[in-house]
């Protein structure tokens, strides 16, 4: 089976402890070559288990448990040596009842945990993302629980500093170590330095080692310091003020279901600025009055911002489970709520798997949110996890936006969710008037510019009249297209069908794929003309500014360069204190915030959604402008919005203008039905790749065979074809997706087939239920 042990070959390192230390490891005294994964046969005494393998294999595999190790039980993390190579590879116990025989097998050496993390719903859970999501059980357990848990507790970590000058860094740097001076370079204009290394570590994708490297060539500093470990407390603030009838009515409705307990779900559709939070909070107080935990999912960029603040002074032991934590900090947490002395779990996506014991409510906050979606096996969707959770628990779950998504809106019409509407802002204010302005109509012949001429007359007045802005790009970071004006030539990585993007801290051209990196080239390859750095970065909007209004006081914002909360809120911090004027960033400035003397909003691109090949690409383009249109005007000061854009027609465009949910809800769904697209029908996509173009093609045809009997004639085939993205990391990537009209068909069919289905196609085969993304 060699396709079987190159996929083995490709799964990533496990992350390391940050000082040291691991669990478990075989007593002293025993034969070193039971670790090495030297296969023994098996002595009196000694059992054998079924184990599920972190790899993407369906089947489980046999191991021999040694006679001296505690007596095993189901769902228990140990560590293997696995496969030809004898990778150590994690892997989960599943199955106790194998017969020992007389053949020889690989034996268990490491033991991660004494007792299964897993409690009976989180087990079955387990299962559930393993089958919905048609991902091998080993890998959808290994997402559930943080390789920190369980771990020996650190007590030191590691910070960076920078410690060079740009023009000081050597070209022949790798691209993630570049990727590491990047971001304490972004850092330190930022004043956020230092960064933790395990958070330039996640950044960059660089090991601890080249991270080291770095320090010792003195291009970084790198110290360490005692780890802080987060205080949970008792206190919290007593409500500041009474609910409006609104808001009042949704909290009875929600109270009762609390009370009653068992399961449902609730959409709570609330325009931006009309109380949810605060319904939330009195959710969420009530569960722990009744001495239950709430766990309250948030995009994660939402971490950083006012709202979790005001969750922290609110509400009492919230044990938040952001990613700037530390392995040390991330398994005390763990503990915490295990253990129930956290009432309140607060994260991202992954907080779906806090191992509450005594679960009485999930909400999910924006629950339209892309993010979460996770883009790796398992790809579970972080709200849909948590409503077959709740489901699981027997607990009420409530979905909050401003913008539902329309599959959630597609199950209330169904009857399968309740809606709560808040139709009004608090204390009567009014929603925010949008304006759009065709920027190609703005702009000057033969210049490049970013702000029009109406965005720049309203930044005027408002900087006039000492008030706040907020500019929002579409994009990440200081970077840029490299294109050429007069033949229209683009950079593309030559490994991936992806722009190249050009970098100014480095400047060096990155693919944001695979990390390939290369000089600027010039002039046009095609044509010898000038290229063109098509920033819709944020450094050339950042340029433009300055130069149009040198004596506001700016900050700029981007993913790239905020890796940890501490960093967005100190620039939050600075911005709500009124020390900047104006606030400039990628996505993450639309999100959860709330700035009283914020007076305008302008989108400075609100069609890059719309170039990706995407059916929910209007659906993106509507939330994306009514959510960052939500951030003006939540005060006194009424709120203006400038959206600029290149296709100014498109009804997406049209209808989040006049903040027209239902408007744009009942425009698409249609065009959705009509297509047999979701909310109207479920998707599963298949993912099949590898280096060779005719063998990643030809085992997608070959798969495509192996699933057809399998399926029912309801579900439509479509491809195999080569996917959007055709290349990724020199693996060419070929698609077939399913579409079937009811839900849970197309799993109900492949799920106990998986490893039947894929045993002979001779390439990587990727499964994923409900793609966000067919890219
Ligand atoms: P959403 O989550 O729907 O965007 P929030 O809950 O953040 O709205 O509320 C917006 C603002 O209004 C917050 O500053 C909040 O403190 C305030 N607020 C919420 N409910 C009330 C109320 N009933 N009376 C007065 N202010 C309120
Ligand atoms: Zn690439
Ligand atoms: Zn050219």
């Amino acid at each position: 089976m060699p396709a079987v042990a190159k996929l083995f070959e490709d799964q990533p390192d496990e992350p390391k402890a940050p000082c040291g230390g691991n669990g478990g490891g075989a007593p002293d005294g025993k034969d070193p070559d039971v670790g090495a994964g030297k296969a023994v046969v098996p002595a009196p005494g000694d059992r054998v288990v079924g184990l599920a393998v972190n790899a993407n294999l369906w089947r489980s595999f046999d191991y021999l448990w040694p006679a001296w190790l505690p007596v095993p039980a189901v769902g228990q993390r140990v560590r293997v040596a696995f496969g030809r190579g004898n990778r150590k590879t994690l892997a989960f116990v599943v199955d106790l009842a194998r017969r020992p025989g007389t053949h020889e097998l690989k034996a268990v050496s490491e033991v991660l945990d004494p007792q299964p993390q897993f409690d009976d719903v989180l087990w079955r859970l387990g299962q559930w993302i393993s089958g919905y999501y048609l991902t091998p059980p080993g890998m959808s357990l290994a997402a559930m629980i943080p390789s920190a848990v369980g771990r020996h507790a650190a007590r030191c970590e590691a910070v960076a500093y920078l410690q060079s000058h740009h023009a000081d860094w050597p070209q022949a740097l790798g691209a993630r170590q570049k990727r590491v001076l990047d971001e304490l370079y972004e850092a330190r204009a930022q004043g956020v330095e230092p960064v933790s290394v395990e958070a330039l570590m996640r950044a960059s994708g660089c090991s601890r080692d080249s991270i080291q490297r770095l320090a010792r060539r003195k291009l970084i500093r790198v110290e360490n310091r005692p780890v802080e470990l987060p205080e949970l407390t008792d206190a919290a603030e007593a409500d500041p003020f009474e609910l409006n009838a609104d808001q009042q009515a949704a909290m009875s409705a929600l109270s009762a279901k609390i009370d009653a307990g068992g399961f449902s779900v609730t959409l709570l559709h609330g325009v931006t600025g009309s109380g949810k939070t605060e319904v939330y909070i009195r959710a969420i107080r009530q569960v722990i009055a009744a001495s239950r935990q709430a766990i309250l999912m948030v995009p994660e960029i939402a971490l950083a911002t006012q709202t979790l603040q005001r969750l922290l002074r609110r509400l009492p032991r919230v044990a938040v489970l952001h990613s700037g934590l530390s392995d040390a900090q991330r398994a005390f947490y763990y503990q915490q709520i295990r253990d129930g002395a956290a009432a309140v779990v607060v994260g991202p996506r992954s907080a779906v798997f806090a191992p509450t014991r005594k679960l009485g409510l999930i909400i999910v906050d924006e629950e339209h949110e892309s993010s979460y979606k996770q883009d790796t096996a398992p790809p579970y969707h972080g709200r849909d996890t948590a409503v077959k959770r709740a489901q699981l628990a027997d607990v009420p779950i409530v979905l909050g936006s401003a913008t539902p998504s329309l599959e959630s809106m597609h199950n209330v019409a169904a009857g399968r969710y309740d809606l709560l509407s808040l139709p009004i802002r608090v204390k009567g204010l009014p929603m925010p008037k949008l304006q759009i302005v065709h920027l190609r109509k703005e702009l000057t012949p033969g210049k490049v510019e970013l702000i029009g001429a109406t965005l720049t007359h309203r930044l005027a007045e408002v900087l006039g009249r000492g008030e706040q802005a907020i500019l929002l790009m579409n994009r990440r970071g200081y970077a840029s297209y490299v294109f050429c004006p007069s033949c229209k030539w683009m950079y593309e990585c030559e490994h991936c069908s992806r722009p190249m993007i050009f970098h100014q801290a480095t400047h060096m051209c990155m693919c944001h794929y695979c990390q390939a990196t290369s000089a600027l080239p010039e002039p046009c390859p095609a044509c010898s003309g000038k290229l063109l750095l098509f920033g819709l970065g944020i450094q050339r909007t950042e340029a433009e500014l300055v130069r149009k209004f040198p004596q506001a006081k700016l900050a700029r914002m981007d993913s790239d360069t905020m890796t940890t909360p501490g960093q967005f809120r100190k620039v939050f911090d600075a911005f709500g204190a009124g020390e900047l004027d104006i606030l400039l960033g990628t996505q993450m400035v639309g999100k959860g915030l709330d700035f009283p003397r914020v007076s305008l909003v302008g989108i400075i691109s609100a069609d890059t959604s719309l170039i990706i090949p995407d059916f929910r690409a209007s659906e993106r383009t509507f939330q994306l402008i009514v959510q960052v249109a939500g951030r003006a005007g939540r005060a006194e000061m009424p709120g203006q919005v400038v959206v600029q854009t290149l296709h100014g027609d498109e009804p997406a465009i049209q209808f989040a203008t006049t903040h027209d949910y239902k408007g744009f809800a009942a425009w698409e769904l249609p065009l959705r039905k009509d297509a047999g697209l979701p909310p109207y029908a479920r998707l599963v996509r298949f993912i099949v790749r590898h280096e060779n173009m005719d063998r990643a093609s030809a085992a997608a045809n070959a798969l495509a065979v192996a699933l057809r009997p399998h399926l029912p004639p309801e579900v439509v085939f479509w491809g195999p074809d080569p996917a959007a993205i055709k290349r990724i990391r020199n693996k060419f990537r070929f698609q077939i997706l399913l579409i079937s009209p009811r839900p849970g068909v197309i799993q109900a069919a492949l799920a106990g087939r998986m490893e039947r289905i894929v045993h002979d196609i001779p390439a990587e085969v990727l499964a994923d239920a409900d793609p966000v993304s067919l890219a």
